[in-house]
C-alpha cells in the first residue's frame, strides 16, 4: 500500500500526519503510520448532574477500515423510570462531525421493568475510512438528554439524531455529518415512511432541511425557495417521466435504476447539486433548478449562478451518480457533491473532475471522474470538445465512448 493510500481525505504530508497523532520529533516513519492507523477509542462514563438517578458507561470504537461499534449502558439507579438519549459528537477542525446516538427507557424502582438498558452495535462506515484525518483529531462532546418528549413518536427520532448533529454540520465547511449509529431500543428505528413532504429521508432538525443517507447526514436547501415560504411546501419531488426516462436511455441504455430514482429541487451545501441513496431504495437525485426541466436545463443547479453547460448536462451527469450507487458497491464519497467532491471543491479546486487521457480501466477514474467522463461525452464538452469547436455530440468515435458503450450499457463499474 502506498503512503498515499495509508492517509486519507485532506491529508497530504507526513508532517500533517505527525501532528494529527502527537508524535514528537524525532519519530520514524513507522512509529507515525502505526499510531495514525490505531483505532480510535472514546471510553466515558455517562454522568448526569448531581441527584439524577441515571448514569451508565459506554465505548465508541473506530477502525481504520471503517469499523464502528458502539457499545454501553445506562441504568436506573433510585425511584425514577428515564427515556433517556446519549449523544456524542465527534468534534474537529476538518468540519467532518460525526454522530452516535443511543437511546431506550430504564426502570426505577417505582415501576416494574429493567432497570438497565444496554446497547452493542457494530456497523462499518466507509465514511469514517475516508475522513480518517478529521476522526483522528476529533474530541468527543458528550451530552444526555432525558426529556421523554423527545422520544414521544417515531417520527421524532429522525429530528431528534438531525437536531442533534445539525449545528455542527452547518459550521463545517464539508457540509456532512457521519453517523455512526442511532441505537433506539423502544423504536423500529429509521424508516423508508419517515419523512417530510411524503419525501423518505428529509427531515426539518433544528430548523435546518436534512437529508438521511447510509451512514450521513447532509444539510439541504431547496431551491429558489422564497423566504418566508414553508419548507414542506417548498420542497417537490417525483419520479422521472417518460421522456426523461427516453432522454436517459440514450446514453445509459436500459441500465439505470429508473424506479429508484426520485427527483428533488433540494441542494447541498455550496448550492450544489447531489445524489444519494436514500432510507428504503430510493435514491434522491437531487437537481435544485434543475428539477423543473432537467432535459432543457442548461445550468448548474443553483439559480443563482449563470454558468452555463450543455441542456441536460447536469441531469446525465447526477444520473451518473445514480447508476453508480445501483452499479457499484458502496463506494465511500459516492454521494457526490454534497460529501467526497465538496471537501476539495469548495475553495475552487475542481481537481475532482478532470480526469486524465483515455486509455485507463473505467474503474481508475473517481467517482466524480466517470460522471464528468459521461457528461462531456454526452455534450461534446470539457476535453471531449472537438478542436474546430464543433459539438460532437454523443459522438461514437470519440475515444471516451468506449466507457459509455463497454461499462456504463453494460452495467460495469
Ligand atoms: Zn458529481
Amino acid at each position: 500500500m502506498s503512503l498515499r493510500a495509508q492517509l486519507s481525505s485532506g491529508v497530504n504530508s507526513l508532517e500533517a500526519v505527525r501532528s494529527i497523532v502527537g508524535v514528537g520529533r524525532p519519530a520514524s516513519l513507522r512509529d507515525i503510520l502505526a499510531r495514525y492507523q490505531q483505532p480510535i477509542v472514546i471510553d466515558e462514563p455517562l454522568v448526569t448532574p448531581d441527584g439524577i438517578a441515571l448514569g451508565g458507561h459506554h465505548t465508541i470504537t473506530l477502525g481504520r477500515d471503517g469499523s464502528v461499534r458502539h457499545q454501553g449502558h445506562m441504568r436506573a439507579t433510585g425511584f425514577p423510570s428515564f427515556t433517556f438519549g446519549v449523544r456524542t459528537v465527534l468534534v474537529n477542525d476538518a468540519g467532518v462531525p460525526a454522530v452516535a446516538i443511543a437511546s431506550g427507557r430504564v426502570h426505577g424502582t417505582s415501576e416494574l421493568g429493567d432497570r438497565v438498558s444496554t446497547w452493542d452495535q457494530s456497523a462499518p462506515n466507509p465514511l469514517v475510512a475516508l475522513h480518517w484525518a478529521a476522526m483522528k483529531r476529533s474530541r468527543p462532546e458528550t451530552s444526555i438528554n432525558r426529556d421523554a418528549d423527545f422520544f414521544g413518536t417515531i417520527g421524532d427520532v429522525l429530528g431528534f439524531v438531525g437536531s442533534l448533529a445539525v449545528g455542527a454540520v452547518v459550521a463545517g465547511p464539508a457540509g456532512v455529518c457521519i453517523v455512526l449509529g442511532v441505537h433506539t431500543a423502544d423504536l423500529a428505528g429509521f424508516d423508508e415512511h419517515l419523512g417530510i413532504a411524503g419525501l423518505a429521508g428529509v427531515a426539518v432538525a433544528g430548523g435546518v432541511l436534512v437529508v438521511f443517507g447510509p451512514g450521513a447526514i447532509i444539510p439541504a436547501i431547496v431551491a429558489g425557495a422564497a423566504a418566508g415560504t414553508a419548507v414542506e411546501l417548498a420542497i417537490k419531488h417525483r419520479p422521472m417521466e417518460a421522456p426523461e426516462r427516453a432522454f436517459a436511455e440514450r446514453v445509459f441504455g436500459p441500465t439505470l435504476p429508473v424506479d429508484r430514482i426520485v427527483l428533488t429541487n433540494l441542494l447541498g451545501i455550496g448550492k450544489r447539486p447531489f445524489t444519494i441513496p436514500s432510507i428504503g431504495r430510493a435514491i434522491l437525485v437531487n437537481l435544485g433548478a434543475g428539477f423543473n426541466d432537467p432535459i432543457g436545463y442548461a445550468g448548474f443547479g443553483d439559480p443563482d449562478n449563470p454558468e452555463q453547460q450543455a441542456p441536460g448536462q447536469l441531469f446525465i451527469h447526477e444520473l451518473v451518480h445514480a447508476w453508480q450507487i445501483d452499479t457499484e458497491t458502496f463506494l465511500p464519497g459516492l454521494m457526490c457533491e454534497a460529501i467526497g467532491a465538496q471537501l476539495t471543491t469548495l475553495g475552487g479546486n475542481m481537481d475532482v473532475y478532470r480526469y486524465g487521457a483515455a486509455g485507463q480501466a473505467f474503474s481508475e477514474y473517481n467517482p466524480e471522474q466517470r460522471a464528468s467522463i459521461v457528461d462531456d461525452w454526452f455534450a461534446g464538452s470539457g476535453k471531449q470538445a472537438r478542436l474546430d469547436e464543433q459539438r460532437a455530440v454523443e459522438d461514437d468515435s470519440n475515444p471516451y465512448f468506449r466507457y459509455v458503450r463497454d461499462n456504463i450499457r453494460n452495467r460495469i463499474p
